[in-house]
């Protein structure tokens, strides 16, 4: 097998553009690699029960690609406005003969975000995987100009609704159950646009790091994953000024933006028992930016 060199692994050729929130993986110029082509599975989570939200694209799309291709039963969550993208991601894993169940809603409404929850319990018979990978990003220059209703949204959307879908579940976790939250880079780096939504990344960090505590006694493990830069619809609907999207990532130390096929692994490494010893962390998937 020859080597594979991480810095030109992908090519980083980002580009300005624009969608409204939130946006389209299918819209995406170039396109995302969440590894429809690429992923294989080798029967990590054979059997397991997985609710994943923002299933539709990005790092939540590429999560679900690998947890169905490594055997497990797979709600996806996502806004309903993104139906198409979802229905790629049926579309991505209809060979691994897996139930792959649609539960479209918006998370911002408290029970609405519960209901996501008992549905895909009853639908999948159980749950054992919670992942929550949704998340608002609208990048604000001047913090006088971030109105309430956005600050509200973001929270809801990045800490609220991981706090009610936790709530939630856990009366159906058996033990040997993982709970997967996403935080950013930003929890440690944050940009001076991102005032609020850096601040949900950190909440979501603390929050998960006492949780994991509070868990691990009944078998249950919470970890994070906090991505860098990466390629997906949220970084070209307001998550960045556009001026700043042709060289996003280049900051990094590897030098380019990452794919959300890059971030797939890692979910999976805290879904299965293979990571059975490891509580409370937060992997850091983000081109080699220092964190704490
Ligand atoms: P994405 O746009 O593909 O995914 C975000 C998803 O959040 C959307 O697809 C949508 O389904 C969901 N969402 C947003 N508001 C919602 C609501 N009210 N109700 C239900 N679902 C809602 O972008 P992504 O970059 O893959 O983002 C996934 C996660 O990764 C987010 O939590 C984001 O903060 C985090 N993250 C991304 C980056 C990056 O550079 N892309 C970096 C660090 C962290
Ligand atoms: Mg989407």
């Amino acid at each position: 097998m020859s080597l594979i060199n991480p810095v030109t692994q992908y090519p980083s050729d980002p580009k300005k553009q624009k969608q409204p929130a939130p946006g389209l993986a299918e819209d995406l110029a170039p396109a995302a690699d969440h590894g429809e082509g690429s992923y294989v599975g080798s029967a990590k989570l054979v059997g397991r029960r997985a609710l994943v939200t923002g299933a539709d694209s990005g790092i939540g799309r590429a999560v679900a690609i690998a947890f169905a291709r490594e055997g497990a039963d797979v709600a996806l969550n996502y806004l309903p406005v993104e139906q198409s993208d979802a229905d790629d991601v049926v579309a991505a894993v209809s060979e691994s003969g897996r139930k792959i169940v649609q539960l479209p809603a918006d998370l911002t409404d408290e029970a609405t975000a519960r209901k996501v929850v008992t549905d895909a319990v009853e639908q999948l018979g159980g749950l054992d995987l919670l992942v929550l990978v949704a998340g608002k990003q609208q990048a604000v220059e001047d913090l006088a100009d971030i109105t309430s209703e956005q600050f509200d949204q973001t929270y809801k959307t990045n800490v609220y609704a991981m706090f009610w879908m936790i709530q939630e579940a856990l009366p159906h976790l058996p033990a040997g159950s993982a709970i997967i939250n996403t935080s950013s880079v930003q929890a440690y780096s944050p940009s001076p646009h991102l005032v609020d939504y850096a601040s949900t990344k950190g909440a979501i960090n603390t929050f998960s790091k006492a949780l994991a505590q509070q868990l691990a006694p009944k078998g249950i493990r919470v970890n994070v994953v906090a991505p860098g830069p990466v390629w997906t619809p949220l970084q070209v609907t307001g998550g960045q000024p556009t001026e700043a999207l042709d060289s996003f990532g280049e900051d990094t130390p590897l030098g380019r933006m990452g794919q959300p096929a890059e971030m797939a692994a890692a979910y999976v490494y805290l879904a299965s028992p293979e990571s059975s010893y490891v509580v409370g962390e937060t992997l850091n998937l983000n081109g080699g930016m220092p964190t704490p």
